[in-house]
């Protein structure tokens, strides 16, 4: 088949026992062979911790994995001695980060940086390294590549070491490249620029995307299918045609009503009133309900369970679930 990575049922927690905070709180997906998937939503809802958890490299020591399942082509992550997941990460998936600076090595020039992914992944020294580093600064777009071979990276622009970064991913040719905010730093024409540039990449090499933003431009321009992820949970899945069709999730929708107007570009983005309520908790009501103005009596007693059509789009939230009718919706049936 073409699934590449199928995560079910992922529990990311810190701390233990009732106080625990569920940062991530039992998420599902999976993503093609060279297909992008973007996770979507606010800060703070568990995104960076999902492409963390999958990589295992959660914050320690109190963030962990409380269960569920990583398969990448079956191969079970989460059951993998550390040796290797070694093996994995930066093979198979790579990683790229928001902030370039706390990735990058300061003292090492950006050469070296490149050199010690294709020794560790691809068998490559000395001279055979320096000249695959070379080709890969300029795949990124990085002119006079075999002058900035031997730079540091504070001798880069930001768009430069951003490119770095994406360098140094591809250079242990991933099946998978997980992208969090990679051009959230960036100004909007190098954003621009970088997309175009993880798209090409993407089209000649076939890796699959694991592209985590904030952004529904950068979803449109990039994605295959949209999660979105609200509270630890993923709240909507869809293919991104039929998301910007119609988005079914009150939050999506409120994502769409946050839109800056397109002649207002320059202005902040409106922030959706509310914010995300505290995972340490067990929750026996909507998440969203405090800020969802289609919330009644069931979403403040009941957690809404995951809808999912043949198609599979799917949802979760009590307006679609026929087990628990609106009001209006019951009483247009009684009249
Ligand atoms: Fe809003 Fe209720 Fe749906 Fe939650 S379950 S998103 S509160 S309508
Ligand atoms: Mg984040």
């Amino acid at each position: 088949s073409d699934k590449l990575l199928t995560v079910r049922d992922l529990q990311v927690r810190f701390g233990a026992g009732e106080g625990a905070v569920r940062a991530v709180d039992g998420i599902s997906l999976e993503i093609d062979r060279g297909e992008t998937l973007a996770l979507l939503g606010e800060s703070g809802c568990g995104k960076s911790m999902t492409a963390l958890a999958l990589l295992r490299l959660l914050p320690q020591p109190a963030g962990h994995i409380a269960g569920g399942q990583v398969l990448l082509e079956g191969q079970d992550l989460l059951a993998l001695p550390e040796v290797g997941m070694r093996r994995i990460r930066g093979g198979r998936i790579a990683m790229i980060f928001q902030e370039p600076m706390t990735s990058l090595n300061p003292v090492m020039t950006v050469g070296r940086q490149i050199g010690e992914v294709l020794a560790a992944h691809k068998g490559l020294q000395g001279r055979a390294a320096t000249a695959r580093a070379v080709e890969l600064l300029d795949l990124v777009g990085i002119p006079d590549p075999a002058r900035r071979v031997d730079e540091y990276p504070h001798q880069l622009s930001g768009g430069m070491k951003q490119r770095v970064m994406i360098a140094m991913a591809l250079a242990g040719e991933p099946d998978l490249l997980i992208a969090d905010e990679p051009t959230t730093a960036l100004d909007v024409t190098i954003q621009a620029q970088v997309l175009e540039l993880m798209r090409d990449i993407q089209r000649e090499t076939g890796m699959a995307m694991l592209l985590i933003t904030h952004d529904l431009g950068v979803v449109a321009g990039m994605a295959d299918r949209v999660a979105v992820m609200y509270a630890g949970q993923i709240v909507e899945q869809a293919d991104r045609r039929a998301f910007f069709e119609e988005p079914r999730h009150p939050y999506s929708r409120k994502l769409f009503a946050a839109l800056p107007d397109m002649d207002k570009r320059d202005r902040p983005l409106t922030v959706i009133p509310g914010t995300v309520p505290p995972l340490n908790q067990r929750f026996h009501a909507c998440r969203f309900a405090e800020r969802c103005e289609s919330a009644w009596q069931t979403c403040r007693e009941l957690e809404p369970a995951w809808l999912e059509d043949t198609g599979g789009r799917g949802v979760r939230c009590h307006l679609y679930d026929p087990n628990h009718p609106h009001p209006a919706a019951a009483a247009a049936v009684a009249a």
